[in-house]
């Protein structure tokens, strides 16, 4: 996922290479660094001169740097996922078959809750009144997470991992990415979320102050709902302007 969208790296976005450098190489009070080094991409060594890769200014998904053929989602992507792409190569290359067009992505077009074995609101009339941390509640093992205001990012994931999380009684964090019918699995995943709080422009049954009393519940929500995708989000990076 790391390759394909950033990952959990990519929440790097939310500040600059600087503020990085700054508090990992100064600021920090744990850090024995008293000369303030800090790293660079040429390091003389007695055989001559060691290169290390640049730290960007922020983190790119690896087809916006280099040219990609086929993205394989998941952190890491399961043993199946890659059955499947080693069987898609050997066919083309022993019996000719086509190969998935370039730039496709090697995974289940469907979403984490249609592989998810939980009983789920079908009728859609849930009405959260709190959203819990997964610490915060016993949740019941047999019903959708999200319906008992527990945060679950399978409605905005591509299912392919078996549900794992949800089937140990842990929310999905999204790290599959977007499903085959998302682009943007964060605001995907806020409607979601305003369907479970029935935000609903006609007669809602919770008032302005009761939405945000709620979604003040949810913490860090740029780590909830883009755990994994923030640099290929529509959202991409934050860009912090120093007033004057
Ligand atoms: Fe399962 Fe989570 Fe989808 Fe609910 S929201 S059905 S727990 S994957
Ligand atoms: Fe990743 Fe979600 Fe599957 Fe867990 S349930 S492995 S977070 S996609």
């Amino acid at each position: 996922m790391c390759a394909t969208s950033g990952g959990t790296p990519g929440l790097a976005n939310v500040t600059s290479k600087e503020e990085i450098f700054k508090t990992v190489y100064e600021d920090l009070p744990s850090n024995d660094n008293p000369n303030k080094v800090r790293p660079t991409t040429k390091i003389p060594v007695p055989e001559g001169e060691l290169e290390l890769p640049e730290f960007y200014e922020r983190v790119y998904p690896l087809d916006e740097i280099i040219d990609v053929d086929y993205l394989m989602p998941g952190c890491p992507p399961t043993k199946n996922l890659m059955r499947d792409a080693i069987t898609i190569v050997a066919k083309h290359v022993t019996e000719g078959a086509a190969l998935p067009p370039k730039g496709a992505v090697i995974a289940s077009e469907k979403c984490l809750c249609d592989e998810c074995e939980r009983e789920r609101n079908v009728e859609n009339d849930r009405n959260i009144e709190k959203i819990y941390q997964p610490y915060e509640i016993m949740a019941d093992e047999e019903k959708c997470l999200l319906d008992q205001g527990i945060i679950c990012i399978g409605p905005a994931t591509r299912a392919g991992c078996g549900a794992q999380c949800p089937e140990a009684n842990m929310p999905c964090r999204g790290c599959m990415g977007p499903s085959a019918a998302v682009f943007d699995q964060g605001t995907s995943m806020l409607a979601a979320v305003s369907s479970i709080l029935d935000v609903r422009d006609d007669e809602p049954l919770l008032s302005e102050d009761d939405i945000d009393d709620l979604m003040d519940q949810v913490k860090d929500p740029l780590g909830t709902f883009y755990a994994f995708t923030l640099p290929k989000s529509m959202l991409n990076h934050v860009v912090k302007e120093r007033r004057s």
